[in-house]
Order: C-alpha cells, then sequence, then structure tokens
C-alpha cells in the first residue's frame, strides 16, 4: 500500500519562516536562516533503509498551522510553494514527497477578549478556519481527504492520498458554551488544545505571567469540557497548558491525554515542554507526548536586539487591523526581509531529535510521537517543511531505532491512543 519514491534529504535548505496572519508570536520566533546547512552525514546505504522505513511508515503529524497560511488570498493547498520565498512549510505535493501520510491542521487562534464580544469574534474566526480547511481540502479529492477516524489514516494510506484531521488549538471559540464542544467536534475537531499563551474560560495557560493562578488549573466549566471531551471520545490536549491544569486534566479524564506539540524541559527549560514528571505521567495513563520542532522549545533562542526592534516596527506597521489581500502580501515581503536582515538561529535536526530521545528514555516507546508545528513557528536545520520528513526517520535510524519503534512514533503511538480514548467514550 506504500508507496512513492525518497526524496530531498539533502534537498533545498535555505531560510524559512511561518506566517501566521493572527500570529505575531510565531512570526517572532518563526525559523529563519540564512547561514549554510550543512549535509546531513548519511551513507547512501542509511539514506537507502530511511527511505525504505519511512515509505512503510503511517505517518501522522499532529500538529501544523497549515490553515492559517490557507487564509491566504489565492493560497492552493494543492499547489507547490517553498519555504524561504513562499513562507509556506505544508501543502499536498510536499506531504506526498515527504511520505507524510496524515497531519492535524489546526483551528489556531492567539487569545483574545474573553467578554461577550470576544466569544463572539472567536467563534466567527473559527468558523472561518474550519471553512478553510473544508474547502481547501475539498477541492483536492484526488490527493487528499477529510478525515475524522483513526481508520481514515490507513484508508488515505491505501488510496495513496493525505488524511487531514482537525485539531483546535485554543479553546477561547468555546467562550463559556458548553454544547459548542459538539459543534466543533460535529466540524471535525478531533482534539482541543485547552489554552493558547493566556489564560481562557477553561483554564490556565503556562505562559499567562499577569494571572499564573487564576482558575488553579481547569475552571469548573474547563472540568465540564473535559468530560463532554470524554463523552465524544475527543483528544484532550495539554500542549501550552499550566501545569496545574495538566494534573487537572489527568486526574479528572477518563481517558488518557495528549500532549500535541510539546518537547523535554529537561532539555529546554521553556514552560510549555514537558517535565518528566509530566513525561512519566502521560506514560502512566497510557497517553503520548508529541515531540515539536518549535525553535525556542528545542533550544533556548537568544533574539538579537535588532531584530526584536525591527518586529516590534512591523508589528506597529501591520498590526491592529483586519490587513487588505495588498496589504498581507506587503507584510510577508517585509517579514521575508526581516529574516534576510536579521535571521533566526535556527536549532538542528540533531538537537530535536534529542527531545525524542529523552522521551522515550523517560515514558517509553509507546508513548512519544511528533507534532512539528511547521506553518506555526516549528522547523530545524534539516527538517524544515513537509517534504523533508524523512530526515528525522534517518536520524533516528543512525541513533538506533528500530523499523518497529519508527512506526510506533511516527503515528502508531498517536492511533493507539486515540482508539483508547474513543473506547473509554463508548
Ligand atoms: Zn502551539
Amino acid at each position: 500500500m506504500k508507496r512513492r519514491a525518497f526524496l530531498s534529504l539533502t534537498g533545498k535548505v535555505g531560510a524559512t519562516a511561518a506566517l501566521g496572519l493572527a500570529s505575531w508570536r510565531a512570526l517572532a520566533q518563526t525559523a529563519a536562516t540564512t547561514a549554510p546547512l550543512a549535509a546531513p552525514a548519511a551513507s547512501p546505504e542509511l539514506l537507502a533503509r530511511a527511505a525504505a522505513w519511512h515509505a512503510q511508515c503511517l505517518t501522522l503529524d499532529t500538529h501544523v498551522d497549515a490553515p492559517l497560511v490557507m487564509l491566504r488570498p489565492g493560497f492552493d493547498l494543492g499547489r507547490r510553494y517553498d519555504p524561504a520565498a513562499d513562507l509556506s512549510q505544508v501543502d499536498l505535493p510536499r506531504m506526498r514527497e515527504g511520505g507524510a501520510d496524515a497531519a492535524f491542521f489546526a483551528v489556531y487562534m492567539a487569545q483574545g477578549a474573553r467578554t461577550a464580544a470576544g466569544h463572539a469574534e472567536s467563534k466567527a474566526k473559527a468558523r472561518q478556519l474550519f471553512d478553510v480547511i473544508h474547502t481547501g481540502v475539498g477541492s483536492h479529492p484526488e490527493a487528499a481527504l477529510l478525515a475524522t477516524e483513526p481508520d481514515d489514516l490507513l484508508r488515505a494510506a491505501q488510496k495513496e492520498t493525505r488524511a487531514i484531521f482537525i485539531g483546535m488549538e485554543n479553546a477561547w471559540p468555546l467562550g463559556t458554551d458548553l454544547g459548542l464542544v459538539e459543534t466543533y467536534y460535529q466540524r471535525g475537531a478531533r482534539y482541543i488544545t485547552l489554552c493558547h499563551m493566556l489564560n481562557n474560560e477553561v483554564c490556565d495557560a503556562s505562559t499567562d505571567t499577569e494571572k499564573p493562578n487564576e482558575h488553579g488549573g481547569l475552571s469548573p466549566f474547563g472540568e465540564q469540557v473535559v468530560r463532554e471531551m470524554n463523552r465524544l471520545g475527543m483528544m484532550v490536549d495539554i500542549s501550552h497548558t499550566s501545569d496545574a491544569t495538566f494534573d487537572d486534566c489527568l486526574r479528572l479524564s477518563r481517558a488518557p491525554i495528549i500532549a500535541s506539540h510539546s518537547s523535554c524541559r529537561t532539555l529546554c527549560n521553556h514552560p510549555r515542554n514537558l517535565t518528566d514528571d509530566q513525561l512519566r505521567a502521560l506514560r502512566d495513563c497510557g497517553g503520548v507526548a508529541h515531540m515539536t520542532m518549535f525553535n525556542a522549545y528545542v533550544a533556548p533562542v537568544v533574539e538579537a536586539p535588532e531584530r526584536t526592534a525591527a518586529m516590534a516596527e512591523l508589528r506597529t506597521r501591520f498590526g491592529g487591523h483586519e490587513l487588505s489581500p495588498a496589504e498581507q502580501i506587503e507584510r510577508r515581503e517585509a517579514m521575508k526581509t526581516l529574516n534576510r536582515d536579521f535571521p533566526v538561529k535556527l536549532n538542528t535536526l540533531a538537537q530535536f531529535a534529542d527531545h525524542i530521545d529523552h522521551a522515550v528514555k523517560i515514558a517509553g516507546i509507546d508513548h512519544v510521537g511528533i507534532g512539528t508545528d511547521f506553518d506555526g513557528g516549528g522547523g530545524v536545520v534539516g527538517c524544515l517543511d513537509a517534504s523533508q520528513l524523512p530526515a528525522i526517520t534517518a536520524e533516528l535510524i543512525q541513533r538506533g531505532y528500530t523499523q518497529a519503534d519508527l512506526q510506533k512514533i511516527w503515528g502508531g503511538n498517536t492511533l493507539r491512543v486515540w482508539r483508547d480514548i474513543k473506547k473509554a467514550a463508548a
């Protein structure tokens, strides 16, 4: 059932950046380098084995922000773009090239006002993002299918097509309306990342410095949300939540929980990363921790003051109002210039793989997966877009992972935990 030529382990490299139309943070921390990249130290024999093994794996990336790029006027998911020239990391041709069978496309939005007006705005934005995913995937029936069940991944692989799942990043669009959990489930969402940078009505976030302990974890409404997600068989995603929220979810959830895109705090001390105790807790509940390539969660990044200043200027110039299509293009070009003039130092594929090693050491091979965060700030030297996923396989083979290990990391573990969550619902 699988397929296709191996590619681009030594292929295209260069500057990349993610453009989130609503995500200045992603823009600020995004992958951008003009430094020459070393070719992976890989023998032809290793490349051949990596190609064969990668092709035999069912690969599922649990978090990409492609829908933000899909909002751009004229963007076509069926066309091949370039990370540097187009500030895009995911499209169907590159998923095919990279042997990516499936990905969770995120209905993501930065946290906004927690008022009736703010919640109405978040609902409208969520509707727009669901629409853009449905339309974008639906217009390429030969290349992709909109997927809602674990078995859809197998179905897609058999048909040599891509399975596009939906996850929501930030429960802000729930407002305070429990009924909306099922509404979003009906539209295809199969996990909800409970929060983003700031607290919402559901829970405390790990990075809300103004109110670090507003709810003390999950709010009473958040507890209802977790129960409702359990009832529906949705995956509760604790990436970005506070440690207290993590504990509450663990205590309350009848089903295993996941982290769709988080790395290891022991290797990179960021509050969004998972502690060793959290990795063990995910193991003990049957969950899965998906390692992410977001630059600042792989290793600390020191931003040059010139870049910080230039970013602030860009925000002032384009922030605070809805951008016209022409302004969006203008901003994209300004971002490319900024990336060229003040490149961010990108972390490497080897550093990313160190997180996988550590998570496997602490949680075990059955509890680790991958959520790249492409188009949301993800990407490392050696793996800059969806076409370069086989480089991860090659790196892990070099580190001694077996074919069975890779099958678990690339999707087997995620499918298992998802099925368990559905069983618990039934
Ligand atoms: Zn995120």
